[in-house]
């Protein structure tokens, strides 16, 4: 028996990390999807052209974490979170601002345990503008604007996780609260449940400003929109045997409205950080593939001198 419930919670403990924290797959794609639709005349036809390979591709950082990748700080699963109502109440002021300052506090196994999301955004962040500026170089390496478009889908990916407040809480999952499943419930069925009849506004470009700050506004926020989902779950199970169509319908009814605001917002944020990534790197003009292009000068050694 022991060894059965053994069995089960390394089943549990295996499935966790890639079975909740993020929207779900196919959220982000409607999520990326919307925000390019959303980016001004300079920038749209530029992402347009790979429109759905660039949606197609927002869900990779979750697949990363379904294949193990590592990097030099660890697995990819803390750079989708941060529990940050783990380290400190609201507003959070003790919560340090660089990771450096977070393993010299916590020490490298609780800082890890608690999430990585703000600096994996700002890392992304500085990966784009880095792209842009190859592109605006006169001899720029030739692949910067598929870099480009690639890293802007993985960076949407973590932007959008930033936004979905059960990546902002210790208590992710329900666990804590005897809620278990209300991650993929609310990230997942509840948005593809309702998503042709939810309202969003238009994507909007906003200031967005130095990029760890505002990746943790952006934090602070979604946490502070735990409580109403944790209490509309609460309110929807009461009298209730299973997560069926009356659980849904009465999950959505408190949360619609921040529903609808939070995933507007993922997209706005989305191409706000891009627009601005691009102004960082000097505003320079987009390629088309499809477009003229000015061709590569051909680059040859002097001429040796004559014998
Ligand atoms: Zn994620």
């Amino acid at each position: 028996m022991r060894a059965i419930a053994a069995a089960l919670c390394g089943v549990l403990v295996l499935a966790i990390p890639t079975a909740v924290r993020g929207w779900g797959m196919d959220v982000h794609r409607h999520l990326t999807r919307r925000a390019l639709g959303g980016l001004p005349p300079e920038l749209k036809p530029f992402f347009d052209e790979q429109r759905d390979y660039i949606v197609e591709h927002a869900a990779d950082p979750d697949l990363w974490r379904v294949a193990g990748l590592r990097t030099a700080v660890g697995e990819e699963d803390p750079n989708h979170f941060l529990d940050i109502d783990d380290l400190d109440a609201a507003p959070f002021a003790n919560v340090p601002r660089t990771w450096e300052g977070m393993v010299a506090k916590y020490g490298i196994d609780r800082a890890n345990k608690a999430g990585r999301l703000p600096w994996r955004g700002v890392e992304m962040y500085d990966r784009l503008v880095g792209h842009f500026r190859d592109i605006g170089r006169p001899n720029g390496p030739g692949y910067a604007a598929d870099n480009a478009r690639y890293i802007a889908s993985v960076l949407s990916h973590y932007l959008e996780d930033a936004s979905q407040p059960l990546h902002a809480t210790g208590n992710y999952d329900g666990q804590l609260t005897n809620q278990n499943g209300i991650h993929s419930r609310f990230e997942t069925a509840l948005v593809l449940r309702n998503w042709s009849t939810l309202n969003l506004a238009p994507v909007e470009i906003r200031p967005v400003g130095p990029m760890l700050g505002f990746m943790f506004a952006t934090i602070i926020e979604s946490q502070s929109l735990v409580a109403p989902i944790l209490a509309a779950d609460t309110r929807a199970t009461a009298g209730r045997e299973f997560y069926d169509d009356g659980y849904f319908a009465a999950l959505l009814t408190p949360l619609k409205p921040m529903l609808e605001r939070r995933l507007s917002d993922a997209s706005s944020i989305v191409a706000s950080v891009i627009v601005q990534a691009w102004k960082e790197a000097g505003s320079p003009p987009l390629p088309l593939n499809t477009g003229p292009r000015s061709p590569a000068r051909i680059r040859r050694a002097p001429a040796a001198p004559p014998k």
